[in-house]
């Protein structure tokens, strides 16, 4: 099959949610992508910040096919090994007790979402319900995840949404104080606000917060989807903010590209949820926990430093290119925004580097940058070449 016979096909049987570029996809090695007919691509983007330790990691596949070959799934009606040693793996990383499995981000922050307005039901009754979140956050595309995103563009066409979110501008104690009631029960936030361009929260901030949570029993819910498993030179980016929130969400890197998500829980907040109360069929599949092991074995304290180093690389790199159509960049790690000027949008800037063989994201009017963890250093001046030629 050619490029255009696979446009077709997709264009006849695929629902067309997706605006795609024109572009496709077959196979790759480390940070470097194929086409079907064989063209090169240098990986800025990881299918979104799931790719997190490459394409083709031979440990990976390694593990992935002996756990097809052992068990493929059980439900979680029964005790199942790479399900608890996963866990075990993340709660000795973080600090946190405990973990439950789902399979994606927004799924992910449903449950952290139930466990806050649980634990507040069970101690204070009805009425306790509302959780703060902030604008221009992104958690999900579920009825109550929209919802919970902080922006009105998101609010459409899915009429009647979930009560009980109300917004904050980021940044400001002041601003949750304004729509904080009796009735709130939890905040929950993105330490580096990805989709809505990558803009990293300050510390002070966030320690501000995290105390005002304590004052009122609220719970301080982290979603890092984009932010955990190694992408910000941490394991979770809220080790490096020094708090230690009651619920973690986390899914795209985790299990390098397979589809996995979950949450960690403090130990006050361990048995919240208990028997009966959450649960979901695929949530921890062996051959989804056997990839993460990998995952997160390969992002070891050097790997993590290592994605400061590269991250911090690559920012120079740009600002010294000085192109007149990037501007200032910001992020944490290898989570890079990029701010765009002049007469052409990120949009437009990234189909022409993704033609040019950079596969780049956007975010809010930025380029966004989410390269593999593992990415080389040979790969990474690659793409930066690629970028310096692309664009002016
Ligand atoms: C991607 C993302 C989500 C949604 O994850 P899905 O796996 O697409 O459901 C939620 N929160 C953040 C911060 C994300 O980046």
């Amino acid at each position: 099959m050619n490029h255009e016979e696979l446009v077709a096909l997709d264009h006849q049987y695929a629902m067309q949610t997706y605006g795609r570029f024109d572009v496709d996809i077959d196979h790759g090695k480390g940070a470097t992508l194929y086409d079907l007919a064989g063209k090169e691509y240098i990986d800025f983007s990881s299918g979104i910040g799931v790719n997190s330790i490459g394409y083709g990691n031979e440990k990976w596949v390694a593990a992935i096919t002996a756990q097809a070959q052992k068990l493929g799934h059980i439900s979680n009606l029964f005790y199942s090994q790479p399900y608890a040693q996963l866990a075990q793996t993340l709660c000795r990383r973080t600090g946190m007790a405990a973990a439950f499995f789902g399979n994606s981000g927004a799924e992910a922050n449903e449950g952290i979402i139930k466990m806050a307005r649980k634990y507040s039901f069970d101690k204070y009754g009805k009425g306790r319900g509302t959780i703060i979140t902030l604008k221009n956050s992104f958690h999900g595309r579920t009825i109550t995840t929209l919802t919970a995103t902080g922006q009105d563009v998101f609010h459409n066409y899915f009429f009647p949404f979930t009560d009980g979110f109300r917004y904050a501008q980021a940044g400001s104690i002041d601003a949750i104080q304004e729509v904080a009631g009796h009735d709130v029960c939890a905040v929950m936030l993105e330490l580096v606000q990805g989709e809505g361009g990558v803009y990293p929260m300050d510390p002070e901030y966030v320690h501000n917060l995290a105390v005002l949570c304590a004052e009122r029993d609220w719970l301080l819910l982290v979603d890092e989807v984009q932010t955990g498993v190694g992408r910000t030179g941490t394991l979770f980016a809220f080790q490096q903010y020094g708090i230690i929130p009651d619920g973690v969400s986390f899914a795209k890197g985790i299990a390098g590209g397979l589809p996995m998500g979950g949450f960690l829980v403090n130990e006050r907040c361990r048995n919240v949820l208990g028997p009966g109360t959450h649960a979901t069929t695929f949530g921890g599949n062996p051959i989804c926990a056997a990839a993460a092991q990998v995952v997160l074995d390969t992002l070891d304290e050097d790997a993590l430093a290592a994605v400061t180093e590269k991250g911090n690389y690559i920012r120079t790199r740009i600002a010294h290119m000085g192109l007149s159509s990037l501007g200032e960049s910001r992020g944490l790690g290898l989570m890079i925004g990029v701010e765009v000027k002049g007469e052409e949008s990120n949009k437009v800037l990234a189909a022409r580097l993704i033609q040019h063989g950079l596969l780049v994201l956007t975010a809010g009017t930025a380029l966004r940058l989410l390269p593999p963890l593992t990415i080389t250093m040979a790969e990474i001046d690659k793409g930066l070449a690629i970028l310096e030629q692309t664009l002016v």
